[in-house]
């Protein structure tokens, strides 16, 4: 049996209709994409028919090459602009954008149970899938152990919707490199991170991570930060190139990779020299810092829209501070374009709440003189490869997961419009529309 759907404007899952199709069977999907971007080219394609069987897709092409199989369901995105998912590369699930007045970074972990983190971990997972994100690389779970791989597998069995996940489980710094700090020196409190000092340690925390189910090992190579007295933004350095190198080494071995938050300075030239394989945030690159990065290959994950957000006031210094970063940063990301740095497309989410559009962070980039077509490829087809998942997600191609999006007008005009993400598939399945249990054993 052939079914059919008109898909209306911001109803786009209400009229699929249920086929029968035998449990044991993959199920066939066919989506009618009227215009079709895909990342790999300049130009779009219209027309297009997707042939989606089980959670990949299988075919790719105008409706003379690519036929509806009898008993296919049918999406009618003729009127749509449909897009691979996309992927963020820097989240935070754990966090909530914490509220000073409400007990900031410090309540979380001296007072909420794990329970109720976790519990609201999965809205965050949700909120990300929703926007059009089927794909994330979350950044540390901020003194929530390895809930991130919990969450990751309730997603995975369908318990929850959500994305694809990527870990980093604990994060790693040094003494007097991460919250919670302020106390007394007599009093213990947890920290936000595995503490780690020398090399020994720091292999055995890396060791320790992956063991646990980290994806990739996330490491502070730059923690408190000011402004000097001509205004340049200056950062605490926390590990040791030695340090790095162990935890390098030890994740390269394993087959997985390293992200460095790093702002500037010292702690940025560490993390390059101790071979990592992303930068996260990069405030203020200075041109050794873009030579090296080009020369190693190595990734860079802005993440500006956090710095955009929750300024303290200007007269005071860490208002002078505050504006310093968002000056330098901006400078850093039109000198890695310039440069061709791989940029890849991440906010920081969950430091601000996750109630707040991540695609606000396309605009940004946009306004700093990022093509939407380059935009897009930040969110795509580049971390896929950074993930080495190419030709697996961000991309609309046979073979691939059938992840897919749709805005209803065209992102390569108003970069907005991933901010207006209206029809999302995950894995051969539409949210909003099958219940995240019916895949659940
Ligand atoms: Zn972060």
């Amino acid at each position: 049996m052939k079914t059919r759907c008109t898909v209306l404007a911001l109803a786009l899952y209400s009229c699929i209709t249920a086929v029968a199709q035998t449990s044991s069977a993959p199920r066939l999907t066919v989506i009618r994409a009227g215009t079709l971007i895909d990342p790999r080219g300049d130009a779009p394609k219209r027309n297009q028919v997707i042939l989606i069987r089980g959670e990949r897709i299988e075919a790719v092409g105008d409706a003379a090459t690519v036929k509806s199989p009898e008993g296919a369901t049918i999406i009618d995105l003729s009127n749509a602009t449909v897009l691979p998912g996309m992927i963020e590369s820097h989240t935070h699930l754990f966090l909530q954008g914490e509220d000073p007045t409400k007990g900031g970074y410090d309540i979380q972990l001296l007072k909420f149970y794990p329970a109720y983190r976790a519990a609201r971990a999965t809205v965050s997972a949700r909120r990300a899938l929703e926007q059009g994100f089927t794909t994330i690389r979350d950044m540390e779970t901020e003194g929530a152990g390895y809930g991130d791989v919990g969450i990751k597998r309730a997603v995975d069995e369908g318990y929850i919707p959500g994305p694809r996940i990527f870990t980093t489980t604990r994060g790693i710094s040094t003494t007097g490199g991460y919250p919670l700090e302020g106390y007394a020196p007599g009093v213990e409190v947890p920290k936000g991170v595995q503490i780690v000092d020398g090399p020994v340690e720091a292999r055995k925390a890396a060791r320790e991570q992956l063991d646990y189910g980290a994806d990739w090992i996330k490491v502070y190579m730059t923690h408190r930060s000011w402004t000097d007295k001509n205004g340049k933004l200056v950062s605490q350095p926390t590990l040791t190139v030695e340090e790095l190198k162990a935890i390098v080494d030890e994740a390269h071995g394993w087959g997985h990779k390293v992200a460095c938050h790093a702002y500037s300075g010292e702690g940025l030239h560490r993390a390059l020299d101790g071979g990592c394989d992303s930068i996260e945030h990069g405030l203020a690159l200075d041109d050794a810092a873009i030579a090296q990065m080009k020369r190693q290959a190595t990734w860079y994950c802005p993440t500006m829209t956090v710095y955009y957000t929750d300024n303290a006031p200007p007269d005071t210094p860490e208002g002078k501070r505050d504006r310093a970063r968002v000056a330098e940063h901006e400078q850093s990301l039109k000198k890695a374009m310039q440069a061709e740095l791989k940029i890849v497309f991440g906010t920081d989410v969950g430091g601000f709440p996750w109630t707040e559009p991540i695609a606000q962070e396309f605009g940004i980039m946009n306004k700093l003189g990022m093509s939407p077509i380059e935009a897009i490829r930040s969110a795509t087809i580049r971390p896929a490869e950074m993930l080495d998942m190419q030709g697996e997600i961000g991309v609309i191609v046979p073979g691939a997961y059938a992840d897919i999006i749709a805005v209803q007008g065209d992102p390569l005009r108003d970069i907005g419009e991933l901010g207006r993400v209206n029809f999302v598939m995950k894995g051969g399945i539409v949210y909003g529309r099958e219940s995240p249990t019916s895949t659940a054993h």
